[in-house]
């Protein structure tokens, strides 16, 4: 328990003891209904609600041609890794290796990024790996608007399955997508923003680092911060 968690346990004792004390000294009116009582009890507790699994999403999502990209892709990149991960890595879509392989993050990008998640002392396995858009825009152009609108409503489902603490946005388009922002990624970055219960901290894309190895520091100051917000 933190010391807020134990600091409201303690109020709450009080409160009810105040009231027990009404009761018992013949005030009326503080009765509760059942239900309050229950949602009282449950207070301060994390909500566990069950909810559908990743699974269910795949299949839902099947041989999606909700949009154009269905077109030329080869295969649905749906995302990959631990589906109760604490840690979500959020990008942008699939480029050639990776409508290839129907993995996320597995060309030259991807091979950056396994780097950076090993450097916060976790595997790709025990993280989550996914994308804003599931297919791959043809010769890796930008995701078009109506594309995301189709496609993001079965990512805010993984994220509402899997439950990360945190999620990692990498570059512009995760990080604007996911914060409704149009603010670029050099200053959104480094900061946590929350989004579906989860803290997201968006970062430089491991692609951007390949052209500008400068910005790798900026990225490790924000592995930094990402670690911390884990506990670690
Ligand atoms: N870039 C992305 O944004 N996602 C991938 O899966 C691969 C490269």
């Amino acid at each position: 328990m933190t010391s807020f968690e134990s600091e409201i346990a303690t109020t709450l004792e009080d409160i009810q003891t105040f009231f027990r004390l009404l009761a018992e000294n013949g005030c009326q009116g503080f009765e509760c209904s059942k239900e309050s009582l229950d949602t009282i009890k449950n207070w301060g507790r994390k909500e566990k609600r069950v909810s559908e699994t990743l699974e269910v999403i795949r299949t839902d999502l099947g041989d999606c041609r909700r949009c154009r990209l269905s077109e030329k892709r080869k295969n649905i990149v749906f995302g990959a890794g631990d589906p109760h991960a604490r840690l979500m890595f959020v990008g942008e879509g699939p480029g050639y290796d990776e409508d290839q392989m129907g993995e996320p993050f597995v060309g030259a990008a991807g091979k950056l990024l396994t780097k950076i998640v090993e450097a916060i002392n976790h595997t790709r396995e025990q993280v989550y790996i996914c994308n804003i858009i599931k297919c791959r825009p043809p010769g890796n152009r930008n995701p078009m608007a109506d594309e995301i609108d189709v496609c993001f409503p079965f990512l805010k489902r993984q994220i509402a399955s899997v439950k990360p603490d945190i999620i990692c946005a990498l570059g512009t388009f995760a990080a604007q997508t996911l914060l409704e922002s149009k603010s670029p990624i050099s200053k959104l970055r480094g900061r946590f923003y929350d989004y579906m219960g989860a803290r997201v901290l968006p970062t430089y894309h491991p692609a951007y680092l390949l052209r500008n190895p400068n910005k790798k520091r900026d990225v490790w100051e924000d592995m930094k911060k990402l670690m911390k917000a884990m506990g670690a």
